[in-house]
């Protein structure tokens, strides 16, 4: 299977980089949402969150952080901030390899989010908590969480 990014991390397709390293790269959205659209992609193939090594995916938000704050330090437009990651078609992904999408935002811009009608409708604690629960339960192999507190345990 062809992966685009894949091909512009091996140079067989152009991109305008920004930063690379041993883990991960950044280079220039060809479709960006607002000028200095930056996307940040593992070195290592992976697809989504589930298949993207712990240390890559450490790596790409530190060099996301590293790429906001030039952003703002740049003489490009850049009030604030955006990252947004897309993990799965439903959640909007469309090339996949993982990418962290790092793009300056400015009063006005046009972009935005549409919430559903119900974001509106406040959840009870107790359907929190149940939420809660199925999600610690989950997150088995992961650092535990204490189910009285839902607070994660150190
Ligand atoms: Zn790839």
């Amino acid at each position: 299977m062809s992966c685009i990014f894949c091909d512009i991390l091996s140079g067989k397709i152009p991109a305008s980089f920004v930063y690379r390293d041993e883990r991960v790269a950044a280079f220039m959205d060809i479709q960006p949402v607002n000028i200095g659209h930056v996307l940040v992609v593992p070195i290592s193939h992976a697809v989504g969150m589930e298949d993207l090594k712990e240390e890559d995916g450490a790596a790409v938000f530190l060099a996301a952080q590293r790429v906001a704050r030039a952003l703002k330090k740049s003489d490009l437009r850049c009030e604030g901030v955006n990252l947004f990651l897309a993990d799965g078609e439903a959640a909007m992904q469309e090339v996949f390899h993982v990418h962290l999408h790092v793009f300056p935002r400015f009063a006005g811009d046009g972009f935005g989010l549409k919430f559903p009608e119900t974001y509106h409708q406040k959840p009870t604690r107790a359907s929190l908590t149940a939420t809660a629960e199925g999600i610690c339960a989950a997150l088995k192999k992961e650092p535990k969480c204490d189910s009285e507190t839902q607070q994660p345990m150190r």
